[in-house]
């Protein structure tokens, strides 16, 4: 897929977009926070929307039934753009952190998940020249972070 620039305001409006069915039935409350003139960042809008989507359906997943909050942040500095989803879900155990990019690894019941979701953000975020980082507090809640490169400076 070819990369072209990306605005991902508008990516992250259009992903929430998709989610809106499932967080409600999920009990969770959708929270954005984006930051005014955020710079482009070079990317394919479909891998792109991949990474947001498997993140904020992991956040989404984490929360137990009696529901929370899933909050997405856009923010700049230094020349990166930076896209934060963060949940008040389970948390992941520590144990489990050394794997947590590893295709196939899950702990989800059989057939509910794949485990190739958090290895696909991976591969797509260090293809585009960023990084992609996490924190979690098990019982409390984790936050994933994407840092690209911004394409050019301040929209
Ligand atoms: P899958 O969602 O199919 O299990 P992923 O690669 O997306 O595969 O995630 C791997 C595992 O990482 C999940 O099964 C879960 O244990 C853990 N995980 C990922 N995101 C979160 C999150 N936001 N909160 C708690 N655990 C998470
Ligand atoms: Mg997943």
């Amino acid at each position: 897929p070819a990369p072209s620039q990306v605005q991902v305001n508008l990516l992250v409006e259009e992903v929430l977009g998709l989610l809106t069915q499932k967080t409600r039935y999920a009990n969770v409350k959708l929270e954005t926070y984006l930051a005014q003139g955020l710079p482009p960042v070079m990317a394919s809008p479909a891998e792109l929307q991949q990474v947001l989507l498997n993140l904020v359906n992991n956040a989404v997943d984490a929360i137990g039934p009696g529901g929370g909050y899933v909050t997405v942040r856009t923010s700049h500095q230094d020349g990166q753009v930076l896209m934060e989803v963060e949940d008040t879900g389970e948390g992941i155990p520590e144990a489990n952190l050394p794997r947590i990019f590893d295709p196939f690894f899950t702990t989800k019941p059989v057939g509910q998940g794949t485990g190739l979701g958090l290895s696909i953000c991976y591969g797509i975020v260090n293809k585009l020249g960023g990084t992609l980082s996490l924190r979690s507090n098990v019982g409390q809640g984790t936050s994933f972070t994407v840092n690209l490169p911004a394409h050019g400076g301040e929209a």
